[in-house]
C-alpha cells in the first residue's frame, strides 16, 4: 500500500461576525491524505489595529463544540473582545500531521469585532443604609467591551409594581440614592453603557430602608451595632404598628408622591422631545436642557472644521472629578445677533434632550463668557460621508451594514421622542475611532439655510433635494416617514462610499424622475436586500414606508445571517446606462435583462418572439416601433401599447441620465 500523507487545507473557510462572536464554516479538504481520520484544530489570534503584531488569544475564549480534534466543519467561538482584529487558523489533521506539519494544512480568515454592549453588572453592595438613602456601590462589568461611559440604577419599591421605577445616572461605580420612603423595601439594578449601548441590567439587588436616623453599617459585629440594632428593631415594631394604623393616609401620600415622580421620571420610553422655540424665553430651555461648563474646564486645540455660526475645534474638557476628555467645541464668532445666540444655542437645547450611543452627546454649553461655545463628544473621524470617499472599498459589506444599522437604531431613538431630523444625510452623520456613527445637526432654523445641498423650493424655505421625500418637497410635509427617505438615500450613499445621490443630476431633474416613479439603482457591489430596502423607503406612499424600528430588525436579521447579504446585482446580467429604475411594483427587482422586462411587465409571453427577433437588450427594445412590434408576431394592440409604453419610459431614462454619468 502507499505510505498516507497529511491532508491539504480546509476549503472555501468563511466567517460570520456576530459582536464579539464569530462563526466559522468550512468544507473538507480537497485531499484526504488518503486516510479517514480527519479532524479539525482551530488556531486563535489577536492582532493589532493593523492587522500585524498577532499574540494567542489564550484563555477566556470560548469554543463550541471545541477548539481541538473537531469532527464538526464549524464552530463556534464566543467571549472575544469588541472592536478587536483576530485571526483564525482551521487546520485539517489527521494521524501522520505531526510527522510532516506544514501552513498548506491551513486556512486562515482575518475579522474584526463588532461593538458590544458591557456585560451586567455582577456585583452589588449596600455600603450605607439609612432611614431615607442606601449609598450603593459595584464592581465594574467583567467584559466592559469598551469604555464605561455610565452606569444606570433603576429602582422601585418592591411591592409597587416594577414598571413604577426611577432612575439615577452615574459616571462611578457608586451611587448615593436618596429620597426613599423609611421600613420600605426596595429593589435596585445596575446596568452600564459604553458607546455600544447599555448592557443588561444586573439581578435584582435587594433591601429595606432603615427606621432609625443613624446608619447601620452592615458588616460589623461590634456592641455598638448591636445595641443600635436592638433599639431599631424596637422602633421598627413600633413603626410597623403606626404604619398599620395610619396606612391609609399613608398609602395615599406615597401614591400622591408617586404620581408627581411619574411625570418626571418613569415611561422614559415615552419621552416626548421639547421643541426650545416653544418656550417664551429660549435661555430658559438651555438652562433646563444643557449644562452650563465653566471655561476654564475646556481646552482648546485646533480647528476641525467651519460651522453655519463660526469654527468648530477639537479640544480637551477636564471638569472637576472627572477625567479628562477630547471634546469638540462650536463657538458662535465676534458680532452676532441675538436672534443668531438663540439659533446657535438652540442646537445644545435640542441635543441635550437626548441621551442615545448613535446620537451626539452634548457635555454641555459656555454661556457665561465670551466666545459662546457648545461642547459635544469628538468624533475622530468627522463626517460620515467625507470618511467613507476617503475609505472607498475598505470594509466589508457587515462592517457597512454595521454602520447603517448604527444611523437606524439613533434615528428609531428620535422617532420615538417624535424628533423629526430634516436634514438626514450622511454629511451630518460623524463617525468615532470605533466606526460608530452618530446622527449630529440638530440646529432648528439652520436646518437648511446653510446646508451647501439645500435648494429653495416654490413655496421658499430650503430643502436638501436628493435627500428629501417628495411630500416634504412638494408641501413641507415632514415627518418621521420623511426622515426614513432621507434614511434610503443615506443607505445609498454609504454602500457607494459617498457617491453623491443622483450625481450631477440637476435638482430639477430629480424631482421629475422622482415623479415619474424612478429611483436610484443599487451601488456597485450592494446586496439586493439592501437596495430593496432603500426602495421600501423610497415608496411614494409615506404610509407604505417601513418604520425605523422595522428597519433597525431588518438589519439585524441581515447581519445575524450574512448569507442574505451575498446576492448582489452583480449576479444580475443589467445594462450598464440603466441608473435608475422605475420604483413602480413590476420594477422593484434589479432590471435585468429583456426577460426580466418582460417578466415584470407581464408579458413574458413574447419572451420568444424578443428572443427569435435578436431583441436581446435593452438597447434595442427601446427603439422599436409598433411595426416592429407586428412584424416579430406581437398582434395584440393592446400589449403592444403596454410594451411600447414601458419601453418608452425606459428610453427617456436612459437619454436622461446617459450623459450625467460620473466615473466611478
Ligand atoms: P457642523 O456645524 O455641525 O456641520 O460642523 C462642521 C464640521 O465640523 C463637520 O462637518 C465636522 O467635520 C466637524 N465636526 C462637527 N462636530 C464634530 C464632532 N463632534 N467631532 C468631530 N468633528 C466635528
Amino acid at each position: 500500500m502507499p505510505c498516507t500523507q497529511p491532508p491539504s487545507a480546509p476549503q472555501h473557510l468563511i466567517s460570520n461576525v456576530n459582536e464579539t462572536s464569530v462563526n466559522l464554516e468550512w468544507s473538507a479538504p480537497a485531499f484526504s491524505g488518503g486516510r479517514q481520520d480527519l479532524t479539525y484544530n482551530v488556531v486563535c489570534k489577536r492582532c493589532g489595529p493593523d492587522g500585524q503584531r498577532c499574540e494567542p488569544c489564550g484563555v477566556g475564549v470560548h469554543y463550541t463544540p471545541q477548539q481541538l480534534s473537531l469532527r464538526t466543519t464549524r464552530v463556534s467561538i464566543n467571549e472575544l473582545q469588541a472592536h478587536t482584529n483576530y485571526t483564525f487558523q482551521v487546520w485539517a489533521i489527521n494521524g501522520v500531521s505531526p510527522q510532516s506539519p506544514g501552513p498548506d494544512q491551513a486556512a486562515s480568515v482575518t475579522v474584526t469585532t463588532n461593538q458590544a454592549a458591557p456585560s451586567p453588572v455582577t456585583s452589588i453592595q449596600a455600603k450605607d443604609i439609612t432611614r431615607h438613602g442606601v449609598s450603593l456601590a459595584w464592581q465594574q462589568p467583567e467584559r466592559p467591551n469598551g469604555v464605561i461611559l455610565e452606569y444606570e440604577v433603576k429602582y422601585y419599591e418592591k411591592d409597587q409594581n416594577e414598571r413604577s421605577y426611577r432612575i439615577m445616572k452615574t459616571a462611578s461605580r457608586s451611587a448615593d440614592i436618596k429620597g426613599l420612603s423609611p421600613l420600605t423595601s426596595y429593589v435596585f439594578h445596575v446596568r452600564a453603557r459604553t458607546a455600544a449601548g447599555y448592557g443588561d441590567f444586573s439581578a435584582p439587588f435587594e433591601f429595606m430602608t432603615n427606621s432609625v436616623p443613624s446608619p447601620i453599617i452592615g458588616d460589623g459585629a461590634n456592641s455598638t451595632v448591636l445595641l443600635v440594632s436592638v433599639i431599631g428593631s424596637v422602633v421598627l415594631l413600633l413603626i410597623f404598628i403606626a404604619v398599620f394604623v395610619i396606612g391609609r393616609r399613608r398609602s395615599k401620600y406615597s401614591k400622591a408622591k408617586q404620581d408627581s415622580d411619574e411625570e418626571k421620571h418613569l415611561h422614559p420610553g415615552v419621552r416626548i422631545y421639547v421643541d426650545p422655540f416653544t418656550y417664551e424665553d429660549p435661555n430658559q430651555a438651555v438652562r433646563e436642557f444643557a449644562k452650563e461648563i465653566d471655561a476654564s474646564c475646556i481646552k482648546i486645540e485646533k480647528v476641525i472644521g467651519i460651522g453655519e455660526f463660526g469654527e468648530v475645534c477639537s479640544g480637551r474638557l477636564k471638569m472637576p472629578g472627572k477625567r479628562e476628555i477630547c471634546v469638540a467645541i462650536k463657538t458662535l464668532k465676534a458680532g452676532y445677533t441675538e436672534k443668531q445666540r438663540r439659533d446657535f444655542l438652540s442646537e445644545a437645547s435640542i441635543m441635550g434632550q437626548f441621551d442615545h450611543p448613535n446620537i451626539i452627546r452634548l457635555e454641555g454649553v459656555v454661556t457665561k463668557c465670551k466666545p459662546v461655545m457648545i461642547i459635544t463628544e469628538y468624533m475622530e473621524n468627522g463626517s460620515l460621508d467625507a470618511f467613507l470617499r476617503k475609505n472607498d472599498g475598505r470594509f466589508t459589506v457587515i462592517q457597512l451594514v454595521g454602520i447603517l444599522r448604527g444611523i437606524a437604531s439613533g434615528m428609531k431613538y428620535l422617532s420615538d421622542m417624535s424628533y423629526v431630523h430634516r436634514d438626514l444625510a450622511a454629511r451630518n452623520i460623524l463617525v468615532n475611532s470605533n466606526l460608530v456613527c452618530k446622527v449630529s445637526d440638530f440646529g432648528m432654523s439652520r436646518v437648511l439655510e446653510e446646508d451647501p445641498d439645500a435648494a429653495y423650493t416654490t413655496r421658499g424655505g430650503k430643502i436638501p433635494i436628493r435627500w428629501t421625500a417628495p411630500e416634504a418637497i412638494a408641501y413641507r410635509k415632514f415627518t418621521s416617514a420623511s426622515d426614513v427617505w432621507s434614511y434610503g438615500i443615506v443607505m445609498w450613499e454609504v454602500m457607494s462610499y459617498g457617491e453623491r445621490p443622483y450625481w450631477d443630476m440637476s435638482n430639477q431633474d430629480v424631482i421629475k424622475a422622482i415623479e415619474e416613479g424612478y429611483r436610484l439603482p443599487p451601488p456597485m457591489d450592494c446586496p439586493v436586500s439592501l437596495h430593496q430596502l432603500m426602495l421600501d423607503c423610497w415608496q411614494k406612499e409615506r404610509a407604505e414606508r417601513p418604520k425605523f424600528s422595522q428597519i433597525v430588525n431588518m438589519l439585524d436579521k441581515l447581519i445575524r445571517n450574512p448569507n442574505t447579504l451575498k446576492r448582489t446585482g452583480a449576479e444580475i446580467p443589467r445594462p450598464n446606462t440603466t441608473l435608475l429604475e422605475p420604483s413602480s411594483p413590476e420594477f422593484s427587482s434589479p432590471l435585468g435583462n429583456v426577460s426580466d422586462w418582460l417578466t415584470a411587465i407581464n408579458m413574458e409571453r413574447y419572451r420568444d418572439n424578443f428572443t427569435a427577433a435578436g431583441y436581446t437588450t435593452p438597447e434595442a427594445v427601446v427603439h422599436m416601433t409598433q411595426e416592429d412590434m407586428t412584424r416579430i408576431g406581437i398582434a395584440s394592440a393592446a400589449h403592444q401599447d403596454k410594451i411600447l409604453s414601458s419601453a418608452q419610459g425606459m428610453l427617456s431614462q436612459m437619454q436622461q441620465i446617459q450623459d450625467r454619468m460620473v466615473p466611478v
